[in-house]
């Protein structure tokens, strides 16, 4: 790439949480292939990142390349309005296989915000069905990420998130504090207690609890007690308001089970995956639902229509891949790996706690993070990273990693090092 085409970029493109009048250096990346990156210079960059949570395999995978390109000679893409196809139906076994028991309905949706979107709308609906329409506001806890979308960001977490400009286009829903309850130290049950009293006094007007089973991601990179996700789910049947778990970010082995919900041992009534989903090729999002959401949905108003259909709905290409990165997953040794990452993060992270800039180091699966003190400079500290030959992108004060599960412990240590460098220089 050109420095030109750079300068074109810096005066047209929008890029993720970007300003165009004082953008952010942008690195021109020509391939990826293993976990690494290659700029167009030639340079190669560790990827700490799996291209946000997606790219779980690396990067130019054969077998992923093969079965993308056997699809694309057969179609890419056709409407999935009255018409069906093999990738789908193979995909949705899998889906429906793997995931908790009960969740036997599935909905291919286009990002995994528009998954949550089309989660709540089940969730509208399916009171509705009942005809409860007064349940159908939404309770959280704080500390969440669920997406860009209208819908999605109402369940953000209001302070920390990054959409509190928009306050006041947003439906107002009800928080939770963020739970109490680190995942490796003793459970006490009086975590959920806030948790309780909420949903015991809004009752009548909740559709449902959304969260982040276990590891809660861009809300602020914070893990709780599986203990306290299994009350949660008893909560919500006491109480008689859906379980939404977002697995977008967790889902396909990150925190050391296929899903996080696995830790727990519980089934939510909706259940969205996305970005790891087809091991970071395509888009692509899916929303799994309970039989009985499902069968009462489909007895209620509007002739039992669910009232969404995107365009590129049950993509193909996206499918194919998709069945083909789940084939690639269970067949590699995932929970030895993401064991060994989490171990080897354990060990090499730990250190940075004595640095005086540091808040704290957590590490759950394939997860390191180190919460400093204060924000990070992005952009001198990329500089830093491509340097070292390392791809991380902290976000305000979290410094954090999650990388392909297939890393080697000798590229890791890479990110670790640069990880704790940093920490010390803050
Ligand atoms: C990334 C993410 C989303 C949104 O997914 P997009 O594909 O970016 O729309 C929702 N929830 C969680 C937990 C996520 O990590």
């Amino acid at each position: 790439m050109t420095p030109l085409d750079l300068e074109f970029d810096r005066q047209h493109i929008w890029h993720p949480y970007t300003s165009l009048r004082q953008p952010l250096p942008v690195y021109p990346v020509a391939a990826a292939e293993g976990c690494e990156l290659i700029l167009a210079d030639g340079q190669r960059l560790i990827d700490g990142m799996s291209s946000w949570w997606a790219a779980i395999h690396g990067y130019n995978h054969p077998t992923l390349n093969a079965a993308l390109q056997q699809q694309a000679q057969r179609m890419s893409h056709v409407m999935f309005g009255g018409i069906t196809h093999q990738p789908a139906i193979d995909l949705a076994k899998r889906l429906v296989e793997l995931s908790p028991a009960g969740l036997n309905k599935v909905f291919f949706a286009d990002s995994g915000s528009v998954a949550i979107e089309v989660a709540i709308k089940m969730a509208v609906q399916y009171w509705l069905s009942r005809n409860l329409p007064a349940k159908n506001r939404l309770a959280t806890i704080r500390g969440g990420y669920h997406g860009d979308t209208f819908a999605a960001m109402s369940v953000c977490d209001p302070v920390n998130g990054m959409h509190s400009l928009f306050e006041g286009s947003l439906r107002q829903q009800l928080f939770a504090p963020r739970p109490q309850c680190p995942p490796h130290e003793a459970f006490d049950a009086s975590a959920l207690a806030p948790l309780e009293q909420l949903l015991a006094a809004h009752e009548h007007e909740l559709a449902a609890l959304i969260l982040e089973p276990i590891v809660q991601g861009a809300g602020g990179m914070r893990f709780y007690h599986p203990e306290y996700l299994r009350g949660a789910r008893q909560l919500c049947d006491r109480y008689n308001v859906l379980l939404i778990a977002d697995e977008i970010a967790t889902g396909f082995g990150r925190t050391g089970e296929l899903f996080a919900c696995d830790h727990s041992g519980i089934s939510p009534d909706i259940m969205c995956l996305g970005k790891a989903l087809t091991g970071g090729y395509l888009t692509l999002a899916a929303v799994l639902v309970a039989d009985h959401v499902a069968d009462t949905i489909s007895q209620g108003p509007a002739g039992g229509t669910l009232m969404h259909g995107p365009t590129f709905m049950g993509n193909p290409l996206a499918c194919a891949v998709a069945c083909a990165s789940i084939d690639l997953l269970l067949a590699s040794p995932w929970r030895q790996r993401v064991a060994a990452i989490q171990a080897q993060l354990q060990e090499q992270l730990q250190p940075a706690k004595q640095a005086t800039g540091v808040h704290e180091v957590r590490c759950y699966g394939a997860i390191g993070v180190i919460e400093l003190n204060q924000p990070l400079d992005v952009a001198a500290f990329q500089r830093d990273c491509v340097a070292a030959g390392v791809w991380l992108r902290p976000f305000g004060r979290l410094l954090y990693c999650m990388p392909p599960l297939t890393i080697s412990s000798e590229q890791l240590q890479k990110l670790t090092q640069q990880m704790v460098k940093t920490a010390f220089s803050c």
